[in-house]
């Protein structure tokens, strides 16, 4: 693993952001369960995924479809056909791995050592996750853990235009989990079995001209989120697949890629043009008319699909590289997380400076539940000398802690400090709110 990634888990261990799944029983490759601070900071960026893509518009609904859907699903979305990665076969151990990952090739090949490995010709393999339903295996349906959350809201297509009547264009947007069985996962957070999806299908009337500018809309709309959750200039870029390289279902792809330490330039989100691929597969395969009736126009259509496919997981992953700093100050060697203070996990910590003099104690607890009736994310810290609280508060990328000395007794002050400069300012406590209110903004 590379030298960041690996401090960034083993700090995501150490400060409860996320373990890996089942430890104590040795682990499951490629599946992670996240603790208290890793589930916070997931949710801050989910929450502001549904504000910006749901929330705030009103062109846009929110839905959370099942993540068990039978067969026909996956057979009308092409995935039990088409939703496969090349495998060859190591000779030597009969290990598989991904034939068009060089890096997976060469760390296998790294194995053994002196040993020339052979490889067999590459055969194609599903990626989806099946399971059964039923009591009995004669009756039992086969049914799988969805691929992708993208077919889910297509197969509520009818169901939401005929409950909310929308008119084109609208979109459905969804957050929720998705399970493929990759080969070599890898690279911590980002390559898994079990991650989560945050996703929105843009239904457009079928025009070439409003399918290009919709496009671009969302795929610009999407890159302007990603900076939002706080990304240099230069680490995130737009890339267009190669015909070759397209998804079945894309008439037009483009990811948005972070510029990683572990492996240079990584897909983050996927932009696709799936044209009408889903909704008249599923009308083929499930045999109720998916189209739309166009009242202005007096027109009957399938709608065409402008999606933006973002992985919740690799966001967070990218998000803690990108916030990932060592510095020194007051001659120490500190590291801590550059979060922007929208997603942090937890947004301030209130410390009395002693322990053990109980009216700090009364007094950093009364500023305390102030704070925390108007930011829940707030915390309360009274374990060792100050030094190491702040140290502590860095290393989960708390913005600005909030300390109660003695002077705080005498004229209701106290002291804010900054997480990037370690700057400290005196802050009247009733002005408290307004520093964070600006902060948060
Ligand atoms: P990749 O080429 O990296 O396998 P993909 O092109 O198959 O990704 P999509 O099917 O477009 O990915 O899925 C949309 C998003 O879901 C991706 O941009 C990524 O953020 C996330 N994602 C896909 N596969 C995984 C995975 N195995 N682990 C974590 N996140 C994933």
């Amino acid at each position: 693993m590379d030298n960041k990634l690996e401090k960034v888990a083993s700090l995501c261990k150490r400060r409860g952001f996320i373990f890996q799944g089942s430890e104590i029983y040795g682990g499951l490759s490629g599946i992670y369960d996240y603790g208290p601070l890793g589930t916070e900071l997931r949710h801050n960026i989910k929450q502001y995924f549904w504000d910006k893509f749901i929330g705030e518009r009103d062109d846009v609904y929110g839905m959370s479809a099942a993540i068990l859907m039978p067969e026909r699903v996956w057979e009308a979305s092409g995935h039990t056909e088409l939703f496969t990665d090349p495998l060859v076969e190591c000779k030597i151990c009969h290990e598989r791995v991904r034939a068009d990952q060089p890096e997976a090739i060469s760390d296998h090949e790294a194995k053994h050592k002196k040993d020339k490995v052979e490889w067999s010709e590459a055969k194609v393999f599903n990626l989806l996750v099946g399971s059964k339903l039923g009591a009995s295996e004669a009756t039992a349906s086969q049914v799988y853990l969805r691929g992708e959350i993208t077919q889910g809201v297509h197969v509520n297509f009818k169901n939401i235009v005929d409950s909310m009547h929308p008119k084109l264009p609208f979109g459905i947007g969804q957050i929720g989990k998705a399970f493929r069985n990759e080969i070599t996962p890898r690279d911590f957070l980002f390559r898994q079995r079990e991650f989560e999806q945050m996703e929105l299908q843009y239904y457009i009337k079928p025009d070439e001209e409003k399918g290009k500018a919709a496009f671009e809309y969302w795929k610009n709309f999407a890159l302007d989120w990603y900076y939002g959750l706080g990304f240099k200039k230069e680490n995130l870029r737009l890339r267009q697949h190669a015909p070759d390289e397209r998804a079945h279902y894309a008439k037009d792809a483009w990811d948005i890629e972070y510029n990683s330490s572990f492996a240079g330039w990584k897909e983050a989100w996927g932009i696709h043009h799936r044209g009408d691929w889903d909704l008249k597969r599923h009308s083929e395969y499930s045999k109720v008319d998916l189209s739309y009736y166009d009242e202005e126009s007096k027109e009957k259509y399938i709608p065409w699909d402008i999606e933006c496919s973002g992985g919740v997981d690799r966001a967070v992953l990218f998000v803690l590289l990108e916030a990932y700093s060592e510095d020194e100050l007051g001659g120490e060697t500190r590291t801590f997380l550059k979060l922007n203070p929208k997603i942090a996990p937890v947004k301030t910590a209130v410390f009395p400076l002693l322990k053990n003099k109980p009216e700090l104690v009364a007094k950093a607890k009364d500023v305390y539940t102030l704070l925390k009736k108007e930011i829940p994310q707030t915390m309360f810290d009274d374990n060792g000398n100050i030094g190491k609280r702040y140290r502590r508060q860095d290393e989960i990328g708390t913005p600005s802690c909030v300390t109660v000395d003695f002077q705080t007794l005498e004229d209701n002050t106290v002291t804010v400090r900054d997480r990037d400069t370690g700057k400290q300012e005196r802050h009247k406590i009733e002005e408290l709110d307004e520093h964070f209110r600006k902060m948060l903004k």
